[in-house]
């Protein structure tokens, strides 16, 4: 068993492209931690820097304790699964398994005995004789999770290792990965942009975004209360509505969101009021998701929205409206670009900017636009998606009444950062 310590981790590639940002993060010992983030968020490469693949610029990196910056690979005792597992053509699924433990020269008897023991857990072992070529692509990856398993290093490194394969075996493998490697007990950093493997996989999830940590937490901390609308609208089966509103405190009887043709209020003595409240006058953004709303009958006079549908849509296991409301919409707020921080902030002239600089003599380009700054702020009129059960409560054309579940609201700042609970800082 080992443990991960990131502190302030840096990669910048040649040419200037800075891909991890000053990323401090820790897996524990025996922790199944999941890297989580759009594509080119810098996942890979900071797996690779752990799996000494990829040389850390900036930061240090401890395994088990020791400062492993320039730790040969071979010595940091790590085991990596890919997305496609390169297996051997030529050996057998049991020659792929037991390659590594014939490397290190164990005794013929105990690698066969591991290999035949570690391919019934995996499901594979009808399969031992034959070459990889006449596998199917989920039992190729459950090869490839064996070769890496069989000699038992001290930390598993996986990146989207099921994202090639289709939905039910993703399924199924997922559930094998978790049960396989929580009993090894081996501390495990897996990386993917899909929430489903995320949330479900992790014992806890750190969610990156251009390079930048963004929430750590296990998977129900970062779902139900997010540091970030980035965070809120990624972790989000269902679009998460978000909306703009001016905060009010009235004759500061209350504190009051402001949605022009609708309000919410909540008294003081909710416990996020005083920290809503110190954005009085401001623009705030507003996150509910699909499941905090449900339509309620005309005569509701608890905390509501009010509509008219416009359309719904089936999904199976459940019903969405979309209720015209005349709510002013917003765009989810992208974090500013580490990039554009790092060469245009003077007060980083001799921090990552100067080192950037200093590293390939010029600034870094500066990035495109924010989309929330093209959008003018975000105050297009917007529709809001209630989930329905699996009866639509109502038809196309209705009015309609939604309720509101104070209790699941999100507050952020225009900027994005949350405002009404104790988030920790990531
Ligand atoms: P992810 O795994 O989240 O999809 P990556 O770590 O692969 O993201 O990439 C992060 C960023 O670094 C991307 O913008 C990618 O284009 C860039 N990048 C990755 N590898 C290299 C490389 N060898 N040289 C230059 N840029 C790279």
């Amino acid at each position: 068993m080992s443990s991960v310590v990131l502190d302030k981790v840096t990669k910048v590639y040649p040419g200037g492209h800075l891909a991890v940002d000053r990323m401090s993060l820790k897996a524990e010992d025996g922790e199944f931690l999941v890297l989580l983030g759009p594509s080119g968020c810098g996942k890979s490469t900071l797996l690779r820097m752990i799996a000494g693949l990829e040389e850390v610029t900036a930061g240090d990196l401890w395994l088990d304790g020791k400062l492993a910056n320039h730790l040969p690979p071979r010595e940091r005792d790590v085991a990596m699964v890919f997305q496609n597992g390169a297996l051997y053509p030529h050996r057998t699924v049991r020659g792929n398994i037991a390659f590594p433990l014939e490397i290190a020269k164990e005794d013929p008897a105990m690698v066969r005995e591991r290999v035949t023991e570690l391919s019934k857990a995996l499901h594979i072992d009808e399969t031992l004789e034959r070459r990889p070529g006449t596998l199917s692509g989920g039992q190729r990856q459950r090869v490839a999770m064996g070769r890496a398993i069989v000699r038992q290093p001290k930390l598993f490194l996986m990146d989207e290792p099921l994202s090639n394969l289709d939905a039910g075996m993703r399924t199924e493998l997922r559930m094998e990965i978790s049960s396989l490697v929580r009993s090894l007990g081996v501390t495990t950093v897996y990386v993917t942009h899909d929430q489903v493997e995320a949330l479900t996989l992790a014992d806890r999830i750190a969610i990156m975004n251009r390079g930048v940590l963004q929430d750590v937490g296990t998977p129900a901390q970062i779902y139900n209360d997010p540091a970030t609308a980035f965070v809120a609208a990624f972790l989000n089966s269902q679009q998460l509505n978000l909306l703009s509103a001016t905060v009010r405190t009235p004759q500061n009887e209350y504190v009051m969101l402001d949605f022009g043709p609708h309000r919410l209020t909540l008294p003081w003595s909710d416990p996020r009021a005083y920290a809503i409240s110190q954005h009085t006058g401001n623009q705030v953004l507003v996150g509910m998701r699909p499941d905090g709303l449900a339509p309620v009958p005309e005569s509701y006079d608890g905390p509501s929205f009010f509509g008219r549908v416009r359309a719904l849509e089936y999904h199976g296991h459940e019903w969405l409206a979309y209720v015209e409301c005349g709510a002013p919409g917003a765009e989810v707020p992208e974090p500013p670009d580490p990039r554009l921080a790092a060469a245009l902030d003077p007060a980083e002239a001799g921090g990552l900017g100067g080192m950037v600089r200093k590293l390939f003599g010029k600034a870094v380009a500066p990035p495109q636009r924010e989309a929330h700054e093209q959008h003018g702020g975000g105050h297009r009129r917007t529709d809001l998606i209630v989930r329905l059960g699996v009866r639509p409560a109502w038809r196309v054309g209705d009015p309609a009444k939604v309720a509101v579940d104070l209790t699941r609201l999100m507050v952020f700042s225009q900027e994005g950062a949350r405002i009404d609970a104790n988030r920790r800082p990531v």
